[in-house]
């Protein structure tokens, strides 16, 4: 099984060969258990089977059933559009198997890992000592950012593990925060929206009326901001809730998994304004910043509060400690021990491209949100549900039920226009756009809309 196998790898590269020169990858379809289950059936036992047949296999059963993330017409919760310089870099990664756990292993791996963390938390204008490491993606960056918050309040004010806490956070907010604070034995203190952004003023509101009912609910020891909501790319007041934030002491964590491509956008700078505040920041570049799954950064105004968390102990791992603080082991960021440097494929790309390119792309995703809206307002029978801000557009259809939406949205991946799920606003069932790859065109967004109008 490790012998060179010239004919197998010719085989495999050649498979990624076609499908790396895709002008436009195929949507998919969704599958039937059964008939998934029977046509996969018979290739797992005790004798191998001959590659070629269990490619075949792969190619047709597998791959359609997955409905391609970077399909341009891929509109459905947030897409994900790798570049094919990440794609195929991952693959390297693969074929070098690579590591990423302690700087003693894999130091040139995590030295081009950390100068792309490096241009995040320089586009978020965060501190020099600032650092972190790629996690799998937002859900994993908001749980080992949370901990370190916990614990670090815990330290700071001496309380025992019982003492029961909280962390303030909105309607708005991911439901992989909800997931945390369940995990982490944190209650969410939620706070009201204005206009479904979260605002300082809110914050420092609802802290005051907390106070007055007492605290034997739980001292409030952080607040999550969004910066670029999933559902409608809303971004919450950065900078007023960093300002409260530390008024209060509370630890400042900024959940931009989807929306932290935007700081690449200068047109969209201001929105960002506080960001750089953060005490720890979600950027996920496998949403809009063209990496393959998967891939998400999680930085740390103070990494040293991180390792005084993350770091495990272990009478084996003593020997990727022996530098102490010197050397950057990523496993010392997040709960995680053994990884994949999943920060390489994005780090080959900006490499390759440049971040000039990066800035086009992630501009092209906020035009055809404004191209769509625009639309939008021309069409009778269609409503903008309101301005998007990102690159998410909702879209009321007059007249529609959430049976309709769904119906349309099930005819429109059918017929290979395109997919996309309905979403929920304020009680009612909207359409919902979410534009991230480069390749989707305006006369495809007419298409869909034209469809939903009929
Ligand atoms: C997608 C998303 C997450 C979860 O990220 P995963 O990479 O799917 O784990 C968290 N927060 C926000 C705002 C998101 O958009």
């Amino acid at each position: 099984m490790h012998e060179p196998d010239p004919a197998l790898t010719r085989l495999l590269l050649d498979l990624v060969g076609t499908r790396m020169g895709l002008a436009e990858a195929p949507l998919g379809r969704p599958a039937d258990e059964t008939e998934l289950r029977a046509s996969l059936k018979g290739l797992l036992g005790p004798a191998g089977n001959n590659p070629a047949e269990v490619l075949r296999r792969y190619t047709e059963q597998i791959e359609p059933s997955v409905i391609s993330c970077d399909s341009p017409r891929f509109l459905a919760f947030i897409p994900g559009a790798p570049t094919k310089a990440a794609a195929l870099f991952d693959m390297v990664v693969s074929a070098a198997s690579l590591h990423g756990v302690s700087w003693l292993e894999a130091a040139g791996a995590i030295e081009a890992e950390n100068q792309a963390l490096r241009l995040l938390a320089d586009l978020a204008g965060m501190p020099e000592q600032a650092g972190g490491t790629f996690v799998s993606g937002g859900s994993a960056g908001n749980l080992s950012a949370l901990v370190v918050a916990r614990d670090t309040a815990r330290a700071r004010l001496s309380l025992d593990t019982r003492a029961p806490l909280r962390i303030a956070v909105s309607d708005q907010t991911h439901s992989s925060v909800a997931n945390t604070l369940r995990i982490i034995g944190v209650d969410p203190l939620v706070v009201p929206t204005e206009d479904h952004r979260l605002t300082g003023a809110a914050l420092r509101a609802a802290l005051l009326a907390d106070q007055a009912a007492g605290d034997e609910l739980g001292l409030v020891i952080g607040v999550v901001a969004t910066a670029g909501t999933t559902n409608a790319g809303l971004v919450d007041d950065l900078a007023g809730l960093a300002q409260v934030a530390r008024e209060h002491g509370l630890w400042f964590h900024v959940d931009a998994a989807y929306g932290g491509a935007g700081l690449f956008a200068p047109s969209l700078r201001e929105k960002y304004r506080g960001i750089e505040h953060a005490d720890s920041l979600v950027i996920d570049p496998h949403k809009w910043l063209f990496a393959p799954f998967d891939c998400g950064a999680l930085l740390y105004r103070d990494p040293r509060l991180a390792r005084a968390v993350h770091t495990q102990d272990a009478s084996y791992l003593d020997a990727i400690h022996a530098e102490g603080d010197a050397e950057w082991n990523p496993s010392d960021y997040a709960y995680h021990l053994t990884r994949r440097p999943r920060g390489l494929p994005l780090w080959f790309s900006l490499a390759v491209h440049g971040t000039d390119a990066y800035r086009e792309a992630v501009e092209h995703g906020l035009r055809m949100a404004r191209h769509a809206a625009e639309r939008v307002a021309r069409t009778p029978g269609l409503e903008l549900v309101r301005e998007p801000e990102l690159s998410v557009v909702l879209i009321r259809r007059v007249g529609w039920s959430a049976a309709d939406h769904h119906a349309w949205c099930a005819r429109l991946l059918r017929q290979g226009v395109g997919f996309l799920a309905p979403t929920v606003w304020e009680g009612e069932t909207v359409a919902r756009l979410a534009f991230v790859h480069p390749g989707i065109t305006e006369e495809a967004v007419d298409q869909i809309l034209a469809s939903l109008a009929r």
